[in-house]
């Protein structure tokens, strides 16, 4: 369902003779007086002096013979929105699958933080072990010096 629905936009963002998608551009979506929809690019290539004929449904659209001004199509605005809304559709999943990768990193981080701060637990208590141990070794030495004094005199 999802996939069809994706389907049918894209053909309504594409011109269906050159099959690129439509654009603010020179692909700019032009409405025939038929209502389907070429591409600027397509009209300016198929079209004649003052008509071009549909290539779908052969209907003639005429600029009404003028030849001094420039022959200007109505846009179909909806198939912009439409490949806006797509765009953005895909800017949201583009995003949320960045955030998700985030959430995976920050985990990550988080796990990798956690076992330094173990390590850290161990090493910090091996500094305390390690100064019980010179302590003891200290007062140790300094009773065996209090010994040997004790033993001098
Ligand atoms: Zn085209
Ligand atoms: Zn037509």
């Amino acid at each position: 369902m999802a996939t069809l629905s994706v389907k049918l936009l894209e053909e309504l963002v594409t011109c269906n003779i050159c099959l690129n998608q439509y654009d603010e551009g020179i692909r700019k979506p032009k409405f025939l007086q038929c209502s389907h929809t070429i591409c600027l690019e397509c009209f300016q290539a198929i079209r004649n002096r003052y008509t071009i004929a549909c290539p779908f449904c052969r209907t003639s659209t005429s600029n009404g013979h003028i030849y001094e001004i420039e022959w200007i199509l109505p846009t179909n605005q909806y198939a912009l929105d439409i490949l806006r809304l797509m765009r953005t559709a895909l800017k949201v999943e583009e995003d949320n699958q960045f955030i998700a990768a985030l959430a995976m990193r920050y985990c990550r981080e988080m796990e990798e933080a956690l076992d330094e701060e173990s390590v850290l637990d161990q090493e910090q208590e091996q500094e305390q072990v390690t100064a019980k141990t010179d302590s003891c070794d200290t007062s140790n030495s300094e009773t065996f010096d209090q010994e040997l004094k004790y033993w001098n005199l």
